[in-house]
């Protein structure tokens, strides 16, 4: 019989030596455990569920080079947040600016639109 196992992995993070200023890998697993991880360090999901199975994955080509440029993508994360945050104060500007064109817009129309119940006789 076959189960299916339906807990998602939870992403794995290096971690950050604060003597070096560098990311380093560390093992999120304990020894003698088990928990699903995936890394995102190349276009497939790599995944890895045990101690050892972390140490092999530690030593892939793709891995390495991820975690030596793991500084920039941080960095390349933090300005993309800058980037989103400068486009949602503009959005929340332009909003303002629909809004008050609209009540322009509003006003005009109801000074141009002739009343109809006054008589034109
Ligand atoms: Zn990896």
């Amino acid at each position: 019989m076959t189960s299916l196992n339906t807990d998602a992995p939870k992403i794995y993070h290096p971690a950050y030596d604060i003597h070096t200023g560098n990311y380093v890998d560390c093992c999120p697993i304990l020894p003698r455990h088990k928990e699903k991880y995936v890394c995102y360090c190349s276009s497939e999901q790599k995944i890895f569920n045990n101690k050892s199975e972390f140490s092999y994955h530690i030593k892939l080509k793709c891995h390495r080079i991820y975690i030596s440029n793991y500084n920039e993508r941080i960095n390349d994360f933090g300005s993309a947040k800058d980037y989103i945050k400068n486009l949602l104060v503009r959005n929340g500007n332009l909003e303002k600016e629909v809004a008050q064109l609209k009540y322009q817009l509003a006003q005009l129309t109801r000074q141009s639109v002739p009343d109809p119940m006054v008589d034109l006789d």
